[in-house]
């Protein structure tokens, strides 16, 4: 573990009576970046997340946040750490005003330095002007800001953000991750969950996480270079209607999904996209349709990840077989 590292889990490990949620896993995020945390609903993210706060003793493994062994010295390390939780936690009927001076004092801070602090945080969540209006009434995209805005009170090292932007506008979601890259920029250590594929590529560094464990990691730009099974292109026609209609029961065809104005398809293992656009133009002569495109396109990151929990659910199905 470098003198950089500010999140540091080794063999991370969380079960449930006989099932295991969290299952063997090493993270390790630097001081200053960004670490992107991806999965569908229930890969384990949250109780990895909540293990590396100190809100749930891991069944086994290590975690050290900000220099500090968490399962050892749990207060210790949590005092470095900042958490914004998935869903909004703080107390509905106090004002934004009061929930960051209660949060405040939880850090430690009161008097002057608590004042600055929360002005601090007001001003750079863009929430001045709104002290005085209890939490609960704020639109869901302010009670995200609240809760990050009490997150960064005693100013961490290290900032846990799961799913911060779920249900914020597209705007709103540019400010979070201005902020979020503020914050590395200044030196923290960011671990994000997030399920848009877009802030993904956003992120520095990326691990999969599927079934409790991490299948894939690397940097967005390293894992687009992963080689991939199955073709891409692109199709633009005058009917794209009627091409779905065709070429929805074509064996060659893995995935076709129609995307404003275009057909974006995957392509079966071993097919050549040269070889398929010619079987679409014979085709469209014959049903009267004018292919104005066909082409081979780059991957994006969700094709990646597709890719990879195939082959993971490949690898699964040989072992039981
Ligand atoms: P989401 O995006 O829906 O939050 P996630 O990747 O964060 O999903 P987790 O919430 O970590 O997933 O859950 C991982 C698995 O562990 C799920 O199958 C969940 O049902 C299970 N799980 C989580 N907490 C408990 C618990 N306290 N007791 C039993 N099972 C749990």
């Amino acid at each position: 573990m470098s003198a950089q590292t500010v999140i540091a889990a080794e063999q991370l490990t969380c079960r449930f009576g006989h099932f295991t949620a969290v299952d063997d896993i090493h993270l390790a995020v630097q001081r200053g970046e960004v670490f992107g945390l991806l999965g569908a609903n229930g890969a384990g993210k949250t109780t990895t997340i909540r293990m590396l706060c100190g809100l749930l003793p891991p069944t086994a493994g290590r975690i050290r946040v900000a220099e500090v062994d968490m399962v050892n010295q749990p207060r210790r390390a949590r005092g470095r750490i900042g958490y914004v939780t998935q869903h909004f936690t703080l107390y509905p009927d106090l004002t934004v005003w009061e929930n960051l001076q209660l949060q405040a004092g939880l850090y430690g801070l009161s008097g002057t330095a608590a004042r600055q602090r929360i002005g601090w945080s007001l001003e750079h969540l863009h929430l001045a002007g709104k002290e005085g209006l209890p939490a609960g009434d704020l639109p869901l995209g302010y009670k995200r800001r609240l809760s990050f805005a009490g997150a960064l009170l005693h100013r961490p090292q290290a900032l846990f953000l799961d799913e911060p932007t779920s249900g914020v506008d597209a705007l709103g979601r540019a400010e979070f991750w201005e902020l979020i890259y503020d914050l590395a920029e200044a030196g923290m250590g960011i671990l994000v969950t997030t399920h848009y594929m877009d802030e993904a590529g956003f992120c520095d560094r990326l691990a999969l996480m599927h079934a409790g464990r991490v299948v894939e990691e690397g940097t967005p730009a390293s894992l687009l270079q992963r080689p991939l099974p199955t073709p891409l292109l692109q199709l633009r026609s005058d009917d794209n209607p009627a091409l779905v209609r065709h070429l929805s029961g074509w064996p060659s065809v893995q995935e076709l999904i129609p995307q404003a104005g275009t057909l974006r398809l995957r392509l079966r293992p071993g097919s050549v996209v040269a070889d398929f656009c010619a079987e679409v133009a014979v085709l469209a002569e014959r049903e009267g349709i004018v292919v104005q495109d066909c082409q081979p396109i780059a991957p994006e990151l969700e094709d990646v990840f597709v890719t990879v929990l195939e082959e993971v659910a490949a690898a699964k199905e040989e072992t039981v077989t």
